[in-house]
């Protein structure tokens, strides 16, 4: 018999999320992201001033549940059912690969838009020792260290072979988790909250992601833009202006969802 919280969960399998069904030879997806540069471990950009990170969120193994980001990738891997969602980012030494994802399952967004997928996975790993995409392609025989935007389609065979080179190391998705609370809390201390460009002071967890998959309410069925020139937004509910890089789902100000927009009449 399933317990009376377990039911309310918004983790999967259960609602509102759906099975990908990947094929057996599904082939994935290589996926940039930022990664914070006051952190040894290439964990996603937490402390980034007004573009903080949530993205990849190994809180949760999601990816695009609580940000904006790589709307083409996530509607790629949900098109193409991809099983594979590898990670790469820039250090000093140039772009590494640091993890994969095992995508299993797909939800929609905030927004309403035919993009805005958000993905879930059912298992991950990160590594301590990041591999150059150089060495990547030396042994995987991929085609990755030549620049690219954003991410790169690999077949099923790439995507086995690179996966192979995770495997080889073990799994550090500990010390990931430890490292983004870790920065975290620099933010909380210093800014007054974990997140501060959204006024967030909790932690992600699958408590948190409630106001995401069952509290939305955005309206907008056109295409969303998730950058403006100006880095402004507004929101429909409140009528508060925003500054943040990349659109946010949630309004820091409101705590509205789905609801902020291109503010375009800036400076004007
Ligand atoms: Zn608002």
């Amino acid at each position: 018999m399933v317990a009376k919280h377990k039911a309310r969960s918004v983790e999967p399998p259960n609602d509102p999320w759906m099975e990908l069904n990947s094929p057996e030879d599904a082939g994935g997806y290589l996926s940039i992201y930022y990664s914070d540069d006051m952190s040894r471990l290439p964990v996603r950009a937490v402390t980034k001033p007004g573009d903080n990170k949530s993205d990849p969120n190994l809180e949760t193994l999601t990816y695009g549940l609580f940000s904006t980001c790589s709307p083409r990738m996530r509607s790629g891997v949900v098109n193409r059912r991809s099983e594979y969602l590898f990670f790469a980012t820039s250090r000093k030494e140039g772009r590494v690969l640091t993890g994969y994802y095992h995508i299993r399952w797909f939800t929609n967004g905030v927004f309403e838009d035919a993009r805005d997928y958000c993905l879930a996975a059912s298992a991950a790993r990160f590594i301590e020792k990041p591999v150059s995409l150089t060495n990547v392609d030396r042994y995987c025989g991929t085609n990755v260290s030549k620049w690219f935007r954003g991410m790169r389609l690999l077949s099923f065979d790439e995507c086995r072979k690179i996966a192979m080179l995770i495997d080889a190391q073990p799994d550090a998705t500990t010390d990931y988790l430890e490292e983004i609370d870790r920065l975290e809390r620099f933010n909380l201390k210093h800014g007054g909250y974990r997140y501060i460009a959204w006024k967030q002071k909790d932690k992600f967890s699958w408590e948190h992601a409630k106001q995401y998959l069952i509290e939305k309410k955005s309206t907008t069925k056109s295409k969303v833009i998730n950058s403006t020139p100006s880095d402004s937004w507004k929101c429909s509910d409140c009528g508060h202006s925003v500054m943040n890089k990349a659109l946010l789902k949630r309004c820091p100000n409101c705590g509205g969802l789905g609801t902020l927009s291109p503010l375009l009449d800036v400076g004007t």
